[in-house]
């Protein structure tokens, strides 16, 4: 029988803990007692697992079930996702014959977080260098001692992180090593914060849905024949044949996982396209993806046998669909569009490479923010030129 109850309860046996919040387990392992006896924290540790054994993983879900295709909804909410104990940044979806499961390592929470706190600096120094930066004033110096220091804010944490990568490949465990990691800048609102952190997480549990829902998991587990159809027309329509032809077939499945991911956490599948949606889907995966990229090293192909494509190519399919599914968007009334939002994160995710590149024995140097500025405006300039082309010269 299929149920949500069977694919919960196998999770828990696997990993013989008894069927409760995730943060319980968590406080009772790290001998918090003082945390599992509060009175303040009472209510949400008696909290009880349903579609997850965490509370928030459990409203994400519920989320993502919520943008989904009618015909997928009955596998997806009898599938358990699970927050997992384990330190790296990965996630998987495992399937058995009428239980399927989602597990997203709490360490690829710990590595949104982080990288969603670079971007956040990264974004800091955008705004204040479009904002505060007169570059016609005549004293040079004086700009360019600003601009030292605004080079610094931006790309500071991301080399401190750089530095943190050896350490968690050794301990097989992301954590904060630096407040750079942790500490946002003043501007940024704790709450947009969270926002991106949790469609990041969201970017992930989507891809490990979209694993189950295409039958990438166990041949008897019940998948959808249209999520493979569907997948398959959008595989067309952003015309990547010549990319697929050179992937492996688990290569090939980690696209079609993306390609859904991205369509289902942007309402593109059932309808329920909104602009915030769009934002969201272009910020969780595009952090997601760098996050997993820069942790794992997987920046370009390391030989054919590897199950992911490299970062590269995963990258450039998600361009191609944000843009399919965003250029028909208007922009708004401060000039913001998705599409603007991706130039922001295509520019720290070049500084990120970049940073990587240097150290890493390429011929490259470490980014220089005012290049990356600069790049990051012509590439809004030939934005606006071929939006303004394509809604037929009116926008
Ligand atoms: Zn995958």
């Amino acid at each position: 029988m299929w149920k949500l109850s069977e694919s919960r309860r196998q999770f828990f046996v696997d990993c013989g803990r008894p069927e409760e919040n995730f943060w319980k387990t968590l406080f009772e392992q790290a001998n918090h007692r003082e945390l599992v006896n509060d009175e303040k924290y009472a209510g949400f540790l008696e909290w009880e697992p349903q579609h997850s054994n965490c509370p928030e993983l459990d409203g994400a879900t519920r989320a993502l079930i919520d943008l989904a295709p009618a015909e997928w909804k009955a596998t997806m909410r009898n599938i358990f996702v699970a927050r997992a104990f384990k330190g790296e940044a990965n996630a998987e979806a495992s399937s058995f014959r009428s239980a399927g499961i989602i597990e997203i390592n709490y360490g690829f929470t710990l590595a949104a977080m982080i990288y969603t706190t670079l971007f956040s600096h990264f974004y800091d120094s955008v705004l204040t260098t479009g904002k505060e930066v007169n570059f016609d004033d005549e004293d040079t110096e004086t700009t360019m001692l600003i601009m030292e220091e605004i080079e610094r804010a931006a790309f500071e944490p991301i080399d401190v992180t750089d530095q943190a990568i050896p350490t968690w490949a050794a301990e097989r465990h992301v954590r904060a090593m630096h407040p750079l990691q942790i500490d946002l800048p003043p501007r940024r609102k704790e709450s947009d914060y969270f926002n991106l952190v949790n469609v990041v997480e969201q970017f992930v549990m989507a891809h490990e849905f979209c694993h189950h829902m295409l039958g990438h998991t166990d041949a008897s587990f019940r998948h959808s024949p249209s999520a493979k159809r569907t997948i398959s027309e959008w595989l067309r329509r952003i015309e990547i044949a010549e990319m697929l032809d050179g992937l492996n077939g688990d290569q090939k499945q980690e696209v079609e996982a993306d390609v859904g991911a991205l369509l289902l956490l942007s309402g593109t599948l059932s309808e329920k396209a909104t602009r915030v949606r769009s934002y969201n889907a272009v910020g969780g995966s595009m952090i997601a993806l760098v996050a997993l990229a820069h942790v794992s090293g997987g920046w370009v192909s390391r030989g054919a046998n590897e199950t992911h494509p490299d970062f590269l190519t995963r990258y450039e399919i998600m361009f191609r669909l944000v843009k399919e599914i965003t250029m028909s968007l208007p922009v708004g009334e401060i000039g913001d569009h998705p599409m603007g939002f991706m130039i922001q994160l295509r520019g720290f995710i070049s500084a990120v490479l970049q940073t990587w590149a240097s150290k890493a024995g390429a011929d490259v140097k470490m980014p220089n923010f005012l290049n990356t500025f600069s790049w990051m405006i012509d590439l809004e300039v030939e934005f606006r030129e071929e939006h303004r082309r394509l809604s037929g010269g009116t926008a």
